[in-house]
């Protein structure tokens, strides 16, 4: 479940109970097998109590719970046409898409260009102090690139930093093999990157 108002996932901790998560303390997302209505997303998230734990969260939750509704909508990213969806808050936020502001973007490495996002394709987070690595899966390429990022770059829809500094490496397609080891290299912080303009 999203709270609008903290911009939080709620969770449960085996120690703590309820724990509230905002997006940026995400670790992993994976897809579950065999989901499509909705789409379901196991989460490892970092939990204030120190450990990692797993969580459930359904696709339309992921996407558009923090842009004012977890009711359903859908986005094609392909052709960058918006479905209809419920709710003030996510007209408004469509008439934003539409003027062409994203809520989220990333600077696809391959493509050498940036391009809207949204969390569902987000594939590892590490943690940060200023910066933080996201990988992300490309919506329109499927290759995974890494940026690194501002909290609020994640956190806050509409919020995107102008520039954004861009690990200068091709993934492979192996997808497990490559996240493992690139995990590995994020979380040491050891990598090389270069900044990109993301706003246009
Ligand atoms: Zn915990
Ligand atoms: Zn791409």
């Amino acid at each position: 479940m999203y709270d609008e108002l903290t911009g939080r996932y709620a969770f449960s901790c085996p120690a703590r109970g309820e724990v509230r998560v905002p997006l940026s303390e995400f670790r992993v997302l994976e897809r579950l097998p065999g989901t499509a209505h909705p789409a379901v997303y196991k989460v490892t998230f970092a939990c204030g109590c120190g450990e990692e734990h797993e969580g459930l969260v359904s696709h339309d939750e992921l996407d558009w719970a923090p842009l004012g509704a977890s009711e359903t909508s859908f986005l094609n990213l392909m052709t960058s046409r918006l479905e209809p969806a419920a709710g003030e808050l996510v007209d408004l936020a469509a008439r934003r898409i539409q003027a062409g502001s994203w809520p989220w973007s990333f600077f696809c490495y391959p493509e050498e260009r940036p391009r809207p996002v949204f969390p569902s394709a987000f594939r590892l987070l590490s943690p940060g102090g200023e910066e933080m690595g996201v990988a992300v899966e490309c919506p329109t390429c499927t290759q995974t690139s890494v940026n690194l990022v501002s909290r609020a770059h994640v956190d806050v829809p509409f919020y995107n930093d102008a520039r954004v500094a861009v690990v200068e490496h091709v993934f492979a397609h192996d997808r497990e093999h490559a996240l493992a080891a690139f995990r590995a290299e994020l979380f040491s912080g050891s990598f090389d990157a270069r900044r990109r303009d993301l706003a246009a």
